[in-house]
């Protein structure tokens, strides 16, 4: 059975972006007579409101689009994350690092991956003396990806319409496992939960294309099924142009606010467009 997720995390209203996703992936498991999940994304606690997770309920009722089940939040599931993550540490692959955004961010030579700028690997070579006499500093765990990649050896992943692409995890650097405040991260816990939830088809923005290549190697590392992946292009203007960002991240809130017709806006939205209006309003 098909099974796809919406994923938001409630750190702001949905905009037309995220309803874009959102009908994607409810309208791929529907036609597919299968299951549409919610699970919100609060890893982040600093960041995540009670109030924006009241209106993501709110929005998609609104738009018509019902998830089927209980809403799984992330919250709720730390303990299994640093399950994960002591796994990752147990295989060697994981290591803390000690170092600030901002000596990060002047590295500023770095390629830049999904995250931003790479990560160097300044704590990689750190001796484990070193890293027993600095535990006491705020750090983070990051993946050795050079040693994870070796383990797992070349792997691939399907995406509808790319087809098949060879994962290029190396290329993300370092990638974080678990914050410095929080005991995961967007890769692990997206990664932990669409292989505890079923999900065989995830479906969300081409923007988190180079991430998928991260959920690959975390898949292999951990043991767990890879889904297949729908990246959709990003919303296009009804003059078939790219929008301007502001448009794209007009909240559903402020649309229903002005009496737009939720109906005619999901009809926009599958044909891949901002609907008229919606797009010029802030032009
Ligand atoms: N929580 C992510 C976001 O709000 C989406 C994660 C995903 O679809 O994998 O952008």
């Amino acid at each position: 059975m098909v099974v796809s997720r919406f994923a938001p995390s409630p750190t702001g209203r949905l905009h037309l972006g995220h309803a874009f996703s959102a009908v994607c992936a409810h309208d791929l498991a529907r036609a597919a007579g299968g299951q549409f999940l919610l699970r919100i994304e609060d890893i982040d606690g600093t960041r995540s409101r009670e109030a924006f997770l009241a209106g993501i309920d709110e929005d998609l009722r609104w738009l018509g689009l019902a998830w089927d089940g209980a809403v799984l939040r992330q919250s709720t599931r730390m303990a299994l994350y640093a399950e994960a993550l002591e796994r990752l540490k147990a295989m060697g692959l994981a290591y803390p690092c000690f170092c600030t955004r901002a000596e990060i961010a002047a590295s500023a030579s770095a390629p830049h991956g999904s995250e931003g700028p790479v990560y160097p690997g300044t704590c990689r070579p750190l001796s484990d003396a070193e890293r027993a006499a600095r535990m006491h500093e705020p750090h983070c765990w990051r993946i050795d990806m050079a040693a994870a990649v070796t383990l797992t050896g070349p792997l691939r992943w399907h995406d509808k319409p790319a087809g098949w692409i060879e994962a290029d995890p190396l290329a993300q650097g370092d990638v974080v496992l678990a914050r410095k405040e929080t005991p995961t991260s967007y890769h692990l816990a997206v990664t932990v939960d669409d292989a505890a939830q079923g999900v065989t088809d995830v479906v969300r923005g081409v923007d988190l294309f180079e991430a998928t290549h991260v959920h690959r190697l975390l898949q292999a590392l951990l043991g767990l099924p890879t889904p297949l992946y729908h990246h959709h292009p990003l919303l296009v203007g009804p003059d078939g142009k790219r929008l301007a960002k502001r448009n794209c991240a007009r909240p559903l809130a402020e649309l229903r606010a002005e009496g737009a017709d939720p109906g005619a806006l999901l009809a926009a939205l599958r044909s891949g467009q901002v609907p008229i209006g919606a797009a010029d309003a802030e032009a």
